[in-house]
């Protein structure tokens, strides 16, 4: 089975931003108060959220997983810090499967992706409920959003499985009519050149065999072939 996208939002969501402000020097601090993000490799100073990195690792194996994150405008290293920290924290998993834009709702395609993301910026809210609002009541942390992903994610291998069993009952029923159908009309044809009541029967049985068949894909005709 297909495994659905999944993309994951860094700033506040893999990512504590808090923890790169910290790092700062006094200096620092004042001279970039109220737009931190613009510290030259302010990005490549910042810690993994708890439990971000198990949760990966976790969903990694249920959903096809993707960074999708925005990177300041005026800060070209943001650009390769973010790309950096991937790489350190999180190895191989995103390797080119990185995502850097200010229009999220261009990855929203319609085919059940979700997205991770502490803001409802950049495109995110279209996602709509497929937006998972880290930091919200709802999805406080990340034991929350594993827990709902893995339910959905589990959701819709039940729900793929009951679609093959009821797409091969019908296959096998539609190919045992027209079995049974070839069968009775061969029958009809005898009944009509040597009428024996033994072949009478015989053709009631496969007319009755038949609708049987029949009401089982939902024929609405339960008695379509003789009324039996
Ligand atoms: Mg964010």
């Amino acid at each position: 089975m297909e495994k659905r996208k999944l993309f994951f939002d860094m700033d506040g969501v893999l990512v504590n931003f808090q923890s790169g402000i910290d790092k700062l020097s006094d200096e620092a601090k004042r001279e970039y108060e109220g737009h931190y993000d613009d510290v030259p490799g302010i990005f490549s100073q910042m810690d993994p959220m708890p439990g971000a990195i198990e949760a990966v690792h976790k969903l990694k194996e249920h959903y096809d997983v993707y960074i999708l994150s925005t990177a300041p405008w005026g800060n070209p290293t943001a650009w390769s810090d973010k790309l950096l920290w991937i790489k350190k924290y999180l190895g191989d998993v995103f390797e080119k499967r990185m995502v850097l834009t200010h229009c999220k709702n261009l990855l929203n395609c319609g085919n059940g992706e979700f997205l991770i993301d502490d803001n409802k910026k950049h495109g995110a809210s279209e996602f709509g409920e497929r937006h998972i609002h880290f930091g919200s009541e709802r999805f406080p942390g990340w034991n929350s959003v594993v827990e709902f992903l893995i339910a959905e994610a589990s959701m819709d291998q039940v729900l793929t499985g009951k679609l093959k069993h009821a797409l091969i009952t019908e296959s096998m029923a539609n190919k045992t009519i027209k079995a049974l159908d070839a069968y009775m009309k061969v029958l009809n044809r005898k009944c009509d050149e040597d009428y024996t009541s033994e072949l009478g029967e015989e053709v009631m049985e496969i007319a009755s065999l038949t609708n049987r068949w029949l009401a089982a894909t939902g024929e609405r005709n339960r008695n379509k072939y003789y009324d039996i």
